[in-house]
């Protein structure tokens, strides 16, 4: 797995902090920027308009918690053209019932074709393909019936997606991407090293490879948008109440708890800097779940963590500063990259630790770099981070991102927050370094019984009753 794996190094910040809906990155996100790939290489190969049916066949993780995840519409809106970074959330269920009501679809919004979704998109339950458990087979045919081009594409976790011949097939990408940055890195080992030779902290390090890319100043304008999207969304969740779509009936809270905390003038107990905390990561993960605007930090169901730890730097920390944010969004994507090279960003092969897990890593190396720590600091707090996430099961109830994805949010970052004090406050030196937590958790994430892994097969998906099943 590993040695197919490098294929896909994330060089940069704007990979793994991608603009999205919810509720998955893996599961949503991945499968609509694959469809939409799908569609535009038959508009390149110059076939688009000899098609006259499409089918899309799902796999492993896919098919079994798809539905409760919205891969089916995230399938449809990319294949009528429609990317996750661009789409307006308010716009889908319009979309989706034009589809199924019409039993017709427009291909990349231009080439017209009969579509049922019950025939033409396929949950392949308990069908697997080697690779990955999130895989989609998608199938192009003339109106003779005759397949004319097919692909398959692996959805690998936070909106990555790489098609078959790209798993087997790009040595070559990975030397020519990895050649073209100033300091490639594949282990916390090799980015130290970077550090120490260059007397660079890590969010400079970072800095200089994204610099290959983009501007200094595109750089900090791109990462400062991220930053308004989350504030965004932080924003918009602390106003919506009612019941999340699924049929869990599960409530949203952040808005009652959000009026609660804001009648008071002033902290009553400093505890309640928790209670904030919870609030961002409630506000970001409901809605997530309700199919709303975010971005994957890394991964969609661990979306709540990043921006309730950068709140709690820009509203509850000393002179929080614009440079405090640009280096914790650097220091945190350097982290999240290490992760995506020695492990996983996907549930689906790690449970929860690839998710959440990830998340309070980052989040807490992050508030270590924006609240000036040193590079062995960081180290520190985002191998505790993961330390005390190990074993992370997935097993969402239903199949849908809620239980226990909203509230998991919630620990995660008070707990990436604790990860920072304990760093910070550490005098006596550390034992686990970054890179062998990583490979625990790549160890336990491979042992990791398959019912824990975003199939809804295990734990709390078993053990808690559901009324109306969404998967
Ligand atoms: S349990 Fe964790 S990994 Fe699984 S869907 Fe929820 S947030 Fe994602």
């Amino acid at each position: 797995m590993n040695s197919i794996k490098k294929n896909f190094i994330p060089v940069s910040l704007f990979q793994l902090f991608s603009i999205g809906i919810g509720p998955s990155s893996s599961h949503t996100v991945g499968p609509m920027r694959a469809s939409h790939q799908f569609v535009s290489i038959l508009q390149s190969l110059g076939i688009l308009e000899n098609v006259s049916r499409v089918s899309v066949e799902l796999f492993g993780s896919l098919a079994m918690t798809g539905h409760g995840h919205a891969t089916d519409i995230a399938i449809l809106l990319g294949l009528i053209g429609e990317k996750p970074e661009l789409i307006d959330p308010d716009t889908v269920s319009a979309k989706i019932e034009n589809i199924r009501k019409e039993g017709a679809l427009k291909l990349l919004g231009s080439h017209f074709i009969s579509f049922s979704v019950a025939q033409d998109l396929l949950f392949l339950k308990g069908k697997r393909l080697p690779f990955h458990s999130n895989a989609m087979k998608c199938k192009a045919y003339n109106a003779q019936g005759e397949e004319i081009f097919s692909k398959i594409f692996y959805s690998v976790g936070g909106g990555f997606v790489v098609d078959h011949e790209e798993v087997f097939s790009s040595e070559k990408k990975e030397s020519e991407a990895t050649a073209e940055i100033p300091y490639p890195f594949h282990t916390g080992a090799q980015l130290l090293e970077h550090c120490q030779k260059t007397g660079l902290s890590i969010s400079e390090i970072m800095l200089a490879n994204e610099k290959t890319w983009r501007s200094e100043e595109e750089v900090y304008e791109g990462i400062w948008h991220i930053w308004e999207v989350m504030k965004g969304c932080v924003e918009r969740g602390c106003s919506q109440e009612g019941i999340l779509p699924g049929g869990l009936n599960v409530a949203r809270r952040a808005a009652l708890l959000h009026r609660d905390l804001s009648q008071k003038k002033e902290l009553e107990d400093p505890s309640e800097i928790f209670d904030w905390v919870s609030l961002y990561a409630l506000a970001v993960n409901e809605e997530n779940a309700a199919g709303g605007k975010v971005v994957t930090a890394p991964t969609n169901g661990a979306s709540g963590i990043i921006p309730a730890v950068l709140h709690y730097y820009d509203r509850f920390t000393k002179n929080p500063t614009k440079e405090g944010i640009y280096r914790f969004f650097l220091t945190a994507a350097a982290i999240g990259i290490l992760y995506k090279e020695g492990a996983s960003l996907s549930a689906a092969e790690m449970g929860c630790q690839g998710e959440v897990g990830v998340a309070c890593s980052m989040a807490a190396g992050g508030l270590v770099a924006a609240l000036g720590g040193t590079t062995f600091q960081i180290e520190n707090a985002a191998e505790i981070g993961m330390e005390h996430n190990l074993g992370l099961t997935c097993d969402p109830v239903g199949g849908l991102v809620q239980i226990p994805c909203i509230e998991r949010n919630t620990m995660g970052a008070i707990k990436a927050i604790n990860a920072y004090r304990l760093a910070m406050n550490n005098k006596t030196g550390y034992r686990v370094t970054l890179d062998q937590v990583i490979a625990s958790m790549r160890q336990t994430g491979e042992d990791m019984n398959s019912i824990y892994k975003e199939t809804s097969e295990g734990g709390l998906a078993i053990h808690v009753p559901v009324t109306h099943p969404a998967c």
